[in-house]
């Protein structure tokens, strides 16, 4: 019997809906390049998270590398290593070098204070992470692009939907990205989007996510193949109408959580921030051993044990891995608070679909 309690759970469309979706494509035998889905998809999307222009990919890691090209970036990029691996692959992608910033505790995003001493002659962009979906501090980080002439892209892949006093997070910086895989709140099976501001952008990258084609004969970049089909698309679609009540259903989850751990000693979590809508994509507890009797590890293995699959997002960090550990940036003492934190956290199980009985059953395991 599989008895195990996973980390998340894709939201599935319904079948019915979807066969039925399925039967319009293949009756219009058009199955990609810029379908009727696909444009529907793109429409919605635009209007549920309120941006203007949006761009659908393949997944969430190639409208980072197409942000980077399309805003030529070269040089040195400022990012964290707190983060997906994929957020500084982007980076080594295009050729450039990444360089690392120190994370804040309280969001696990970039310190805007620590930003201006990583900038040389040679840096042009800065790549913050909406971390778990919180916020980074975006003003800070504006006001540091502006002086220095710094491009700002966001890998929100984390903040489907996350928005700051009525605004969306994805209206701030040059651009964002967000991913749609199976494990995020909101996916196409795979898929991702690219959010930019302006139309002539938009035509830019829906030229670079198709080989640079601007029409039936005419390259005019050395662009890439990243475009979504009909089929995600469709599957999309059908998600997008449940996406709310699942992100209502983590909320309740998160409520019960914080509950049962508020007075747990060594466990620390995150709060609703003043003026957020949260997505609540994960929920991360950090130990302090010392205060809680024992490692975030002997704890991650004990959940492990009884089939409680916490994940340690994010460890190791990105900075150790074989790439990356020789930069300078990298190095430990360059790193301090995400050094500590990538050893202090877990990411409790947290989705749509998780009961009370797995709720109790995780909290047995981490409440002593
Ligand atoms: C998931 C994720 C990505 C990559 O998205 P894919 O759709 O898996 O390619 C990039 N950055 C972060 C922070 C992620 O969590």
């Amino acid at each position: 019997m599989n008895n195990n309690i996973t980390v998340t759970s894709p939201l599935l469309p319904n079948l019915d809906e979807f066969n039925e979706m399925l039967r319009e494509i293949w009756a219009s035998k058009w199955i990609t390049n810029n379908g009727a889905f696909h444009k529907r998809l793109e429409a919605a999307l635009a209007e549920y998270l309120k941006v203007p222009y949006i761009s659908l990919f393949t997944n969430g890691t190639l409208p980072l590398l197409t942000a980077l090209q399309a805003l030529r970036i070269t040089g040195e990029v400022i990012t964290t290593p707190y983060s997906f691996v994929a957020t500084t692959h982007s980076i080594w992608w295009n050729g450039c070098k990444p360089v690392f910033v120190d994370i804040e505790e309280d969001t696990c995003g970039i310190d805007p204070n620590k930003i201006e001493a990583a900038i040389t002659p040679k840096t042009t962009a800065i790549m913050p992470v909406h971390c778990y979906g919180k916020p980074v501090k975006m003003d800070a980080i504006q006001a540091i692009a502006d002086k220095y002439g710094l491009k700002v892209i966001y890998d929100a892949a984390h903040a489907f939907g996350v928005e700051v006093n009525g605004e969306s997070v994805l209206n701030r910086g040059d651009m964002s990205t967000l991913s749609f895989h199976a494990t995020k709140v909101y996916n196409t099976l795979e898929g991702g989007a690219l959010v930019v501001h302006d139309e002539k952008t938009k035509r830019r990258i829906d030229y670079l996510k198709n080989f640079g084609f601007a029409g039936e004969t005419e390259v005019v970049a050395p662009g890439i193949n990243s475009k979504m089909d009909e089929v995600r698309a469709a599957y999309g679609l059908l998600n997008l109408k449940q996406v709310d009540a699942a992100i209502e259903a983590r909320h309740q989850v998160a409520i019960k959580y914080r509950e049962a751990l508020r007075d747990v000693p060594g466990i620390r979590f995150f709060d609703d921030m003043p003026g957020v809508r949260h997505n609540y994509s994960y929920f991360p507890i950090f130990i302090n051993a010392e205060e809680y009797g024992k490692t975030r590890d002997q704890l991650y293995l004990e959940m492990k044990e009884k089939n409680v699959l916490g994940r340690r997002y994010f460890f190791p960090l990105i900075s150790t891995f074989s790439t990356y550990r020789g930069l300078p940036s990298a190095a430990p003492e360059n790193l301090p608070v995400a050094t500590k934190v990538a050893n202090e956290v877990i990411c409790l199980p947290m989705h749509h679909i998780l009961s009370d009985d797995d709720i109790n059953r995780i909290l047995e395991l981490v409440v002593k």
